[in-house]
């Protein structure tokens, strides 16, 4: 059964290419948890990771592949998509109608037909080339929201083997999801796959409500703790909640070393005893950023003691910037910082330190480890790894973590941080002052409590929790 050969299929490769001062192509691993932990089994299993190179014509890929498989132990396979698919399928359909249907946030839809059928083409090319690499005994796991009717169009292809599918973003009540004008078919091409996961119970209870609802030939079997069993025509259909995460030791074990140490020195020094309040997010209007800021801004109204005490640092990463919604929140958050800082800056003190780049790893954990607080307030959020990798690098356990109710990790992580309500700018402010004031003892208490949640499930566990129930075996 171990034997068996795993193929992974998600929208981009796992790798970034470059071109160095020379002209020299290179392709490197990328760097998050995912792949990290996915690559040992895929050298043990002769793993073939399908997606798009994220490049144009000119770059030489099959060479670039060999070296990468003959680096890393197995294969990439690259599925061509043109720039006009890009725009429809992927900045339109993926980002510009489901990411927001998907996040709560109606409002951001766009619902264009051509778009749509962009991307019913393109998953339909992901199918093909998984249908031309796959043999009948490999397994197939098909990862997130741009490929969710590969599976559908995988059976029409007359691929029969158990498919799996992984979504890493939340699944919508179906009072939202009835508001897509294509339910039917993507609900129908999600009921294609034998194993769909989701990061929480939430998403995984609204996706068999939506599937009940609308498909009327399915039946609901059994809910067990883990998954919930459909039946639909002859075939059956595993749903479970798999809540991602990262590899705690690495962070852990990272965020200790000197040259992390020296760097969380000098940041801390530059802060003469004031404490940091840290934000970490993409530069997205699912992460509530505005809002954060007007929380900061009200808890520095009602509490004058934070004022010259306490700062807030944003980072955020550039991100999708050809969609103008993203554009529009760059410049909101630009005339925000600047507003609040205007009215209670002082000579010897900033309230907002807003960086709009991302950080180097060492400075990221920096980072993590010296800020006293995280303000971590998504409105809607699949999981929020930041919020994961706060508490494995927060090695002097001096550090308070502050979540939104509708991040993901809330579920595992909500009982020891301070929860709030993103949309309750009052609230948010009253978690900020009391973690401003939390005394040492209960910040130990809590974060010991909340790294060892992280470090029992991380991210190896995981994928072994999965692939286990892949394969009908058990979960652990
Ligand atoms: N991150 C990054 N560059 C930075 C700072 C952070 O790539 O300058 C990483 C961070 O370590 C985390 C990821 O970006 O792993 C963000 O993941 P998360 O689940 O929090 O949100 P997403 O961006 O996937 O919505």
């Amino acid at each position: 059964m171990d034997k068996q050969r795993l193929i992974v299929v998600s929208n981009r490769l796992p790798v970034a290419i470059s071109r160095d001062e020379e002209g020299e192509w290179r392709i490197a691993p990328g760097s998050g948890g995912l792949v990290t932990a996915l690559a040992p089994v895929m050298r043990n299993r002769e793993g073939v990771w399908l997606g798009w190179a994220g490049t144009g014509g000119e770059v030489p890929l099959g060479e670039l592949f060999e070296r990468f498989g003959a680096e890393s132990g197995y294969r990439l396979q690259s599925v061509p998509i043109s720039e006009e698919e890009i725009e429809k399928y992927y900045l339109g359909f993926s980002n510009e109608t489901l990411w927001p249907l998907f996040h709560d946030l109606l409002g951001y839809c766009n619902f264009d037909p051509e778009n749509w059928r962009a991307y019913i083409e393109v998953n339909r090319r992901f199918a093909e080339a998984v249908a031309a690499t796959a043999t009948e005994q490999d397994q197939i796991w098909i990862h997130d929201y741009q490929l969710c009717l590969v599976g559908g169009h995988l059976r029409e292809l007359g691929v029969r083997q158990p498919l799996a599918f992984f979504l890493h973003i939340p699944f919508p009540s179906l009072d939202l999801f009835r508001r897509l004008p294509w339910k039917q078919e993507l609900i129908r091409g999600l009921v294609a796959y034998d194993l769909v996961g989701f990061q929480t119970l939430r998403d995984r209870r609204n996706f068999v409500q939506c599937a009940a609802a609308l498909i009327p030939e399915l039946e609901v079997i059994s809910r067990q703790r883990h998954y919930t069993l459909l039946r639909c025509g002859e075939r059956t259909i595993k749903v479970g909640h798999f809540p991602i995460s990262i590899d705690y030791n690495d962070f852990h074990q990272k965020a200790q070393t000197r040259e992390v140490a020296d760097a969380a020195w000098y940041l801390h020094e530059s802060l003469s005893g004031r404490q940091l309040m840290l934000g970490v997010d993409r530069l997205d209007y699912t992460k509530g950023i505005p809002e954060r800021f007007l929380a900061f801004e009200r808890a520095l109204e009602l509490y004058p003691e934070l004022r010259k005490n306490l700062s807030l640092l944003q980072v955020v990463i550039p991100s999708r910037t050809l969609v103008p919604d993203y554009r529009n929140l760059k410049e909101l958050l630009d005339q925000m910082a600047g507003r609040i800082n205007a009215r209670f800056a002082e000579p010897d003190w900033m309230p907002i330190f807003y960086l709009f780049r991302s950080l180097e790893p060492t400075q990221l954990l920096a980072h993590y480890r010296t800020s006293e607080i995280a303000l971590i307030t998504p409105l809607r959020d699949g999981m929020n790894l930041v919020a994961k990798e706060y508490c494995a690098s927060a090695v002097d356990l001096n550090n308070v973590l502050i979540l939104s109710e509708f991040a993901g990790a809330a579920d595992q992580l909500g009982h020891w941080a301070l929860t709030v309500n993103p949309y309750d700018i009052d609230g948010t402010a009253a978690a900020i002052h009391r973690a401003f004031h939390m005394p040492r003892e209960e910040r130990r208490e809590r974060m010991q409590h909340l790294q060892a949640e992280v470090e029992r499930n991380d991210v190896h566990r995981w994928v072994r929790r999965f692939l286990g129930t892949m394969q009908g075996g058990r979960h652990g």
